[in-house]
């Protein structure tokens, strides 16, 4: 068998320079990207710096306006059905969950297989049953979102995602809205799917979780990616000022 860990030389994720203007402001200025079947990702940088909005470009929840992204081999442009394929592979993680509180747990995951994939539901719950169990809640299931700590309802966000098969996973700061205890539980599984050989870009300032898995550390400010290195140089030698400078106020 293959070694899951593996990166291949499929583009999964590729952005050239890519730009975005909300109205007037510049929010993302040629952004150039390559992320490989295979690699993990992890984005880093001051608030405000453009990062989940380059996030957000990859599954077109946000527009670009010139550039190119293509996901998959998939070009992302206005042509829905383009959207609806990169869609169907790119799975995403927020930082406050974004479940659906009126649906249980086993609801919430079954929900897009079923009218999206159009899986039956046997299939479907199936599925989901197994995945809660990967993500160590499979007791939960019948419960309601807000009976669940923070933590474990973001363990239902990632199995939520993964019940669609995607090819990619975008996480945006998925541990910054949660309690300190709760950190590591959800940190565990991000790092387990890593191991599985999942493509993952990560918005994240966890510099343990980039230290494990990240085989690039990407550092943007102002709309730019201003630097990148594999994690032990982009920690411990990097390069430009603001790279110290954000690097010295986190550490
Ligand atoms: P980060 O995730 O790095 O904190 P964001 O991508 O959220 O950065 O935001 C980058 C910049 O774009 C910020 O200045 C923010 O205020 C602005 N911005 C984000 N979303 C919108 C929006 N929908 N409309 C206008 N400005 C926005
Ligand atoms: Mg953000």
């Amino acid at each position: 068998m293959s070694n899951p860990q593996a990166v291949t030389d499929h583009l999964m994720v590729e952005l050239r320079d890519v730009n975005k203007w909300y109205g007037e402001f510049h929010v993302l200025k040629n952004i150039n990207l390559q992320v490989k079947q295979g690699e993990k990702i992890v984005i880093c940088g001051p608030s405000g710096s453009g990062k989940s909005t380059m996030i957000r470009c990859i599954n077109r929840l946000e527009e670009h306006q010139k550039g190119d992204i293509i996901v998959n081999d998939v070009p992302l442009t206005e042509d829905l059905k383009n959207i609806e394929l990169v869609r169907k592979d790119v799975g995403m993680v927020f930082q406050h969950f974004n479940l659906f509180p009126h649906l249980t747990v086993l609801e919430n995951c079954v929900l897009a297989p079923i009218w999206v994939k159009k899986l039956p539901r046997k299939e479907a719950e199936k599925q989901a049953m197994e995945l809660l169990e990967r993500v160590k809640i499979p007791d939960q299931a019948l419960k309601y979102p807000g009976q669940l700590s923070g933590g474990q309802q973001q363990r239902v966000a990632i199995a939520r995602s993964l019940c669609m098969n995607p090819d990619v996973m975008l996480f945006d700061e998925p541990t910054s809205a949660l309690d300190p205890e709760m950190i590591k539980e959800v940190l565990d599984v991000m790092v387990e799917l890593a191991h599985e050989g999942m493509t993952m870009l990560c918005v994240t300032h966890e510099m343990g979780f980039a230290k494990t898995v990240a085989d690039r550390v990407i550092f943007m400010d102002g709309g730019q990616i201003v630097e990148e290195n594999e994690p032990h140089e982009f920690f411990e030698n990097p390069q430009h000022e603001r790279t110290q400078l954000f690097l010295s106020q986190i550490l």
